[in-house]
């Protein structure tokens, strides 16, 4: 049986600033689409492509804190340079991805990368938080430097295109991301008149963000930069395309917990939320200048 779709929205209206270097449109959490819905998925910024231009300031967000939670972050286009308080770092191009899982408790900063930002140019990426569930939210900070030369990639019959596996499984090949719980996380990469199917499990929640071009989906055609969150029935989804697009595929367990969610911090009660924010008042989370 096929998936359904519940619905579909829009980019919302005016991007957000995060720091100086990303701009962003969210598309959850908010009032239409709360993290119950798209559990274990917490926040979808998505910097659809801008021109940045050539800056010797480097623009990006300065060192803040996060625990109870991962963070993904998929670079499309232009260079994100990180740091953290476990004195990991990197720098991700296009086709990488950086996952950091914030666990316990860590500090980081994100901006572009110097080269790029000397040069400037076109900016593309999307960053999206996965919950941990209480289990693992006491797990130490770790990064995972996923890049594009280690992500799977499985061939689409008929010249249909290339899926990225980035997390999870897509036609019996797992992506090299390590996960908490059940995940996929696939970059499709579709060509003009493609089909793309896979099968996910009816008990997943699964969004498809469209980033460039147009999809069509039980016959309804998907705008760029739509979002379609797809009910929680049949396991079959099939993906047409008229022109060369550019989606990402979004599917997980729910984490059947309550969420306690207050700016970087996403624990189960208000007593963790309040403990979070002592740890990082009192330095336990380390330092990073
Ligand atoms: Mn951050």
């Amino acid at each position: 049986m096929r998936k359904t779709i519940e619905n579909v929205f829009p980019q919302s209206a005016g991007p957000g600033m995060v720091g100086d270097g990303f701009r962003v449109f969210n598309y959850f959490p908010n009032r239409e689409l709360s993290q119950r819905r798209v559990s274990p998925f917490l926040l979808l910024d998505f910097n659809a492509e801008i021109d940045f231009s050539p800056s010797d300031h480097i623009r990006g967000v300065g060192v803040h804190p996060h625990k109870g939670f991962e963070t993904v972050t998929i670079v499309y286009k232009g260079s994100v340079a990180h740091h953290d308080s476990t004195g990991s770092s990197g720098v991700i191009h296009p086709g990488d991805v950086q996952w950091m899982t914030a666990g316990a408790g860590v500090l980081h900063k994100e901006y572009h990368e110097e080269s790029y930002s000397k040069m400037g140019g076109p900016f593309e990426m999307i960053q999206l938080w996965v919950n941990l569930p209480a289990k693992y939210k006491q797990t130490p900070p770790k990064y995972q430097a996923i890049t594009a030369d280690r992500i799977t990639k499985v061939v689409l019959p008929d010249e249909g295109g290339t899926v990225n596996v980035i997390a999870g499984e897509y036609g019996g090949q797992r992506g090299p991301a390590n996960t908490f719980t059940e995940i996929n996380v696939w970059d499709l990469r579709l060509n003009r008149s493609g089909k793309f199917e896979g099968r996910i499990p009816a008990s997943h929640h699964t969004l498809l963000l469209v980033v460039k071009g147009s999809v069509e989906v039980n016959d309804r055609v998907i705008g760029e930069h739509d979002l379609v969150v797809f009910g929680q029935e049949g396991e079959e989804i099939e993906i047409r395309t008229k022109e060369n697009s550019v989606a990402l595929l979004l599917s997980g367990e729910p984490i059947h917990e309550p969420i306690a969610h207050y700016g970087p911090f996403v624990m189960n009660t208000t007593a963790e939320l309040e403990t979070a924010m002592q740890e990082y008042r009192t330095g336990k989370f380390g330092s990073l200048r």
